[in-house]
């Protein structure tokens, strides 16, 4: 018989699986999750009937990444593989109290960002729920984990009820017990997937918008000519549980291209009233682009122009670029 892993079901699946009570299923989910204990036999208050039942048809199946690089800032970026040879990696990035993990979603990506390393690698394939957990559970210091966003490889709204989830595993009592609040999915905007994500949860979403003008933003995000980011920012601010959850618009600037005035305006007419904020994050050439980040000087006039504009908005340092751990440069490998 072929074991199956634990990592990545729920607490009723496992009940289904052990043939146990719900109590003892969220028992053993929770010693998995948040005990990280892999060894079946070693959870306690189970009848050992039902941990020998568990035993016989499956094994925790948490894995460890096969390679990592840490950057001069601290930030760590691992390469993980599952059994079916998928590749994708993930990044720790530490500050102060505060653990993130950045998850991949997919092995690659299927939505071609021209800018973007993983959009150059292709698409190798979804990823399961077990497979987005070990990228948290397979690090060793899992249990200072504050924070998780869906910013690795892979567009998370082409691969929603995996990455839903894990969510649901990530927040759960019997899971990891980590903040709804603290659990982020960004998108370059899939709309089918974005509206299933709203109706189905309360975690927060990033929409990854690069230009606030249609012709313009579809040059750089293929996606937009299907599903317009205007008609994603109007769902979003329209749908019921946008007070539930934070909101936001990614917005990483790159000199002379959509740091200009006129962007500035579009951006402003774009959120105006909406509550959703903006995230202003330096570009991260990728290799063989001429392009540069936006000045800090210009990121701050952004930020101001949009804050006196009654707009929430900050800036985000990029880490881990020396690494090649930062937005875009995924999958550019670990040498
Ligand atoms: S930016 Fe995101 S959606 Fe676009 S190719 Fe890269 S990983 Fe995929």
């Amino acid at each position: 018989m072929i074991k199956r892993s634990l990592i990545g079901l729920t607490a009723e699946e496992i009940s289904i699986l052990a043939g146990s009570s719900m109590p003892h299923a969220k028992a053993i989910a929770n010693c998995l999750y948040k005990k990280r204990i892999d060894d079946i036999m070693l959870v306690p208050n189970i009848p050992k009937e039902i941990r020998e039942e568990l035993c016989k048809k499956s094994i925790p199946g948490i894995y460890g990444p096969v390679a990592s690089r840490r950057s001069s800032d601290g930030t760590i970026k691992y390469l993980f593989r599952n059994e079916s040879e998928q590749e994708f990696e993930t990044v720790l990035l530490t500050e102060g109290k505060r653990t993130t993990v950045c998850v991949s979603s997919q092995s690659g990506c299927r939505m071609g960002c021209p800018f973007c390393v993983t959009g150059k690698y292709g698409f190798r394939g979804n990823l399961s729920a077990g497979d987005i957990l070990t990228q948290v559970l397979g690090l060793s210091g899992s249990a200072k984990v504050t924070h998780v966003v869906f910013m690795g490889m892979g567009e998370p709204m082409d691969n929603i009820e995996s990455v839903l989830k894990a969510c649901k595993i990530l927040s759960a009592e019997w899971g990891m017990a980590l903040s709804q609040r603290n659990i982020t999915v960004s998108t370059v905007g899939i709309t089918p997937g974005i509206k299933y994500f709203l109706e189905e949860s309360n975690f927060n979403i990033a929409l990854s918008l690069y230009s606030p003008f249609p012709e313009e933003r579809s040059r750089i995000v293929p996606a937009e000519k299907k599903y317009p980011a205007h008609e994603i920012i109007q769902m979003m601010k329209s749908h019921p549980s946008s007070g539930k959850r934070r909101m936001s618009v990614a917005y990483i600037m790159i000199s002379d291209i959509n740091d200009t005035e006129k962007h500035l305006e579009g951006l402003k007419t774009l959120v105006q009233g909406s509550g959703i904020r903006i995230n202003l994050i330096p570009y991260n050439p990728i290799p063989s682009d001429d392009n540069i980040s936006s000045s800090p000087e210009r990121m701050q006039y952004f930020r101001h122009e949009l804050v006196i504009s009654g707009i929430s908005a900050s800036i985000r340092k990029s880490k881990g670029t020396d690494v090649s751990a930062a937005c875009g440069l995924l999958a550019s490998g670990l040498k």
